[in-house]
């Protein structure tokens, strides 16, 4: 087996037997960078002397039997994730040059491990799309079919885990943005629960769904991900002070007595491509070959949950982008000797069309006398899908649904069309409205040829079950075809 096709669990134990190093391991994930990611554009910025010299400390501590879970491991972070080694971009023109003056939480976390971060990865502009074409670097192309979006915002991710250019990648998840570039590109994409993982040094869109997440070639690399980079954080006043469960220790056991809730609606969603469909069921299929019992649950107001999304997330978004003036972070427009048209311009010029759109929207929706009328009444339907959820799981221990209506879709298809690609997150929107945890696991493809993801969402800080789960149906459905590259 080649290096760069290690998961990080093999990965870990070869490190650990001395089999492998950390710099053999980093340079094999350079070279596969420098091979395909002209082709693919997972990556905003590489830094391969800041890898290797972190892969020989790694190897030194190794030797000297000081060896953490991610120790000497090549991981790759999406771009809106603060690091002082390297830009933060958040995939936008305003931020291209800003090098930030601290680490976020998680950064800091893998640092204590000495993971290897290799690069910065491509997304949609301040994570907000569902194709990564909305980014000023660029899109990222599909390494199952190059045609085809990788799904997003963390496409890049995606697209660097499935292509093998990194062994594991950090992804964030608004209203599915870990998840369903994971379920095009065939990869495991975790979203926690709210509150689970530090957002501090994340940068913000939408302050009440943001969360970061793993991105990982199988479940028991999320799990380990996870355990290391969860847990209360004082710098997050939204990060919750309960103990992290050992993930990767919980991942054995039969699925026996499981009850699977397979929400009608979901199911019913016009548009549900029938290939999806099919992949999907037949996935809850071997659930329930495995001992799992299916039952038909209702969550009624998912329904709303795309159009309620859409006014939440482009309101918090449309303050939280206020910062971006030109006078305190990345570029200004130099040439404006007024305050205001200096505003105008630098905005005007540094963010793209689909910030652009999602700033005025939100900005209107909080506009004096429009509060009650669209985020209020947002936040009302939003409770509604709240206790949706509360009804569903005394019914069901998890939820099985699709990721997205449709496989991953030609590039192009919506980017004049935003209506349509909005509506494509109608799966995903729920669980972080609702602030439970979800996770998208291959579970197998649509025409042959292009990956399609089970979703499993779980009650608030259950991510335990849903990765015993994913695990488990991971083995016995043994999906492993990759793309060819
Ligand atoms: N596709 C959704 C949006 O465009 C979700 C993005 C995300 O999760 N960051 O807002």
């Amino acid at each position: 087996m080649q290096l760069h096709s290690l998961t990080l669990v093999q990965a870990r134990r070869l490190l650990k037997e001395g089999r492998v190093s950390s710099v053999e391991l980093t340079r094999a994930v350079i070279d596969r960078i420098d091979a395909l990611d002209q082709k693919i554009n997972a990556f905003i910025n590489v830094d391969p002397d800041g890898a290797l010299e972190a892969a020989r400390r790694a190897d030194e501590a190794i030797a000297n039997g000081d060896q953490h879970d991610l120790t000497g491991i090549p991981l790759a972070i999406k771009d809106l994730i603060c690091t002082r080694s390297m830009p933060t971009t958040c995939g936008s023109r305003i931020l291209e040059n800003f090098r930030p003056p601290y680490d976020a939480t998680v950064i800091r976390r893998l640092a204590d491990q000495k993971a290897v971060i290799v690069g910065k990865l491509n997304m949609d502009e301040f994570a907000m799309g569902s194709t990564t074409e909305h980014s000023a670097f660029g899109p990222t192309c599909n390494p199952w079919d190059l045609e085809r979006i990788p799904g997003g915002s963390s496409g890049g991710a995606a697209a660097a885990v499935a292509a093998d250019m990194c062994l594991a990648a950090l992804g964030s998840d608004t209203g599915g943005s870990v998840r369903q570039p994971a379920s095009h590109c065939g990869v495991v994409g975790l979203k926690p629960t709210y509150g689970r993982v530090s957002r501090f040094g994340l940068v913000a869109f939408a302050s009440s769904l943001d969360q970061i997440g793993p991105m990982t070639k199988t479940t028991a690399d999320a799990a380990v991900l996870l355990k290391a980079i969860a847990g209360h954080d004082p710098a997050d006043s939204t990060s919750v002070p309960k103990p992290v469960a050992d993930y990767p220790c919980r991942l054995e056991g039969d699925l026996k007595g499981l009850r699977i809730g397979l929400p009608r609606e979901y199911y019913q969603t016009e548009g549900l491509d029938p290939r999806v469909e099919q992949v999907v069921k037949g996935a809850v299929a071997v659930l329930e070959d495995m001992g799992a019992r299916t039952v038909e649950i209702t969550l009624p107001h998912s329904r709303h949950a795309v159009a309620a999304y859409y006014v939440i997330a482009p309101s918090e978004a449309s303050s939280n982008l206020a910062r971006y003036d030109g006078v305190k972070y990345g570029m200004r427009d130099f040439e404006q000797t007024e305050l205001l048209s200096m505003y105008n311009s630098t905005r005007s010029r540094g963010f793209g069309a689909e910030v652009q759109r999602r700033i005025i929207l939100g900005t209107f929706a909080l506009s004096a006398g429009y509060y009650d009328a669209y985020y209020g009444k947002a936040s009302q339907v939003r409770s509604l899908i709240i206790d949706d959820f509360r009804q569903a799981f005394k019914l069901c221990d998890v939820i099985a649904a699709p990721v997205a209506p449709t496989p991953a879709y030609r590039l192009g298809e919506t980017v004049d069309d935003p209506l349509t690609m909005y509506l494509s997150d109608v799966f995903t929107l729920s669980a972080n409205l609702a602030g439970i945890p979800a996770i998208s696991v291959p579970c197998g493809l649509a025409d042959d040829r292009l990956p399609i993801g089970l979703q499993l969402m779980g009650t608030h800080f259950d991510e335990a079950t849903l990765l015993k789960v994913g695990h488990q149906f991971e083995k016995a459905a043994g999906i492993s075809a990759k793309p060819q590259l």
